[in-house]
């Protein structure tokens, strides 16, 4: 099976991957499956699907693995947040026997019905999680970065010194969270080479279709929205026109990207395919 790390670099092209989550009812289950299925018609390197911190969504995450890692290379997302060794060690035996190319190990967050998870859990970091599945597995292990720092983080710094054990540990790629600004990137990259880390960094881009969407996503994982696609939504005249601008927005942030030397793209589809592929094509990434 083709290394998530490995691929498209024999042909020095950007890698193109799709992150789905596991839908909550019938109707979302047929909307995912859709997207899904227009989405391989672009031949993605990898999709991967999130995972609820806390294994609220377990099965849910669990079934859409065991489907899509049929069909394409799929990366399982997993937290260990508030979890036992053994209780992770079965999801992990469940994600290698549904076929996964790779997981991405995650800590999570302590859920809001349980603010304590973390300090009951017995694994405490996304590291402790990379060091399991290395023992338990061959699986490729990937894991996150933060171009914006962690929230919990005094600074970059200690976040690279984190990556860097993470690929010490084994970790063999990592994804971003989602950023506006293509020095957010820049600047990661520059502090974890500088920190030793040599693992292929993989920007998270979400496609900007929806002003308030995009405002709230940022909020929620911190992102600042730079000040000149503020003031462009704030001219728009009507949502046509903010979505125009939005997605020239993203589209431009992701050749800046390719360009600055990022080795793919991974492109949060809420699932939904209309827009991730209007990004993907507008940006070349299709093949
Ligand atoms: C691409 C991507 C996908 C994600 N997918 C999901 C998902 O599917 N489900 C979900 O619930 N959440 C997901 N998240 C969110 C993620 O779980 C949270 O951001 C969480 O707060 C941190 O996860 P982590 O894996 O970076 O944790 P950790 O690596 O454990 O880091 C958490 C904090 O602890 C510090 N830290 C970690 N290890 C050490 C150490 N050894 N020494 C000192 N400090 C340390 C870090 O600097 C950081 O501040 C995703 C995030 C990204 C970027």
């Amino acid at each position: 099976m083709t290394a998530v790390s490995q691929a498209r670099k024999a042909v020095d092209e950007p890698t193109l991957s799709f992150e789905f989550f596991p839908p909550k009812d019938e109707i979302a289950e047929s909307n995912l499956w859709n997207s899904f299925e227009k989405l391989l018609e672009v031949f993605p390197d990898y999709v991967s699907v999130t995972y609820g911190a806390g294994g609220s969504n377990r099965e849910r995450s669990l079934s859409v693995v065991d489907r899509m890692a049929k069909q394409v290379l799929t990366v399982g997302h997993l937290t260990c947040v508030g979890a036992s060794r053994a209780s992770t060690t079965e999801i992990i035996r469940r994600f290698e026997s549904a076929g996964v190319g790779a997981i991405l190990a995650l800590r999570g967050d302590s859920p809001k019905d349980d603010p304590d998870a973390l300090a009951k859990g017995e694994l405490k970091t996304a590291l402790d999680l990379v060091q399991l599945v290395g023992v338990e597995t061959s699986l490729e292990v990937g894991v996150a970065a933060f171009p914006e720092v962690h929230p919990e983080s005094p600074n970059m710094e200690h976040d690279s010194k984190v990556l860097k054990l993470k690929e010490s540990a084994g970790a063999t790629f990592a994804v971003t969270q989602l950023f506006f600004t293509v020095e957010a990137y820049t600047n990661l990259l520059a502090s974890a080479r500088a920190a030793g880390v040599t693992m292929p960094i993989v920007p998270g881009v979400m496609p900007i279709s929806n002003a308030k969407q995009i405002l709230r996503m940022a909020e929620l994982s911190g992102a600042a929205i730079p000040d000149e696609l503020i003031a462009q939504f704030e001219s728009a005249e009507s949502e046509d026109e903010a979505r125009e601008m939005g997605m020239a927005y993203a589209t431009q942030l992701t050749i800046d990207l390719v360009a600055a030397g990022a080795p793919g793209i991974h492109i949060f589809t809420l699932n939904s395919h209309v827009a991730a592929l209007e990004l993907a094509r507008a940006a070349g990434l299709c093949r």
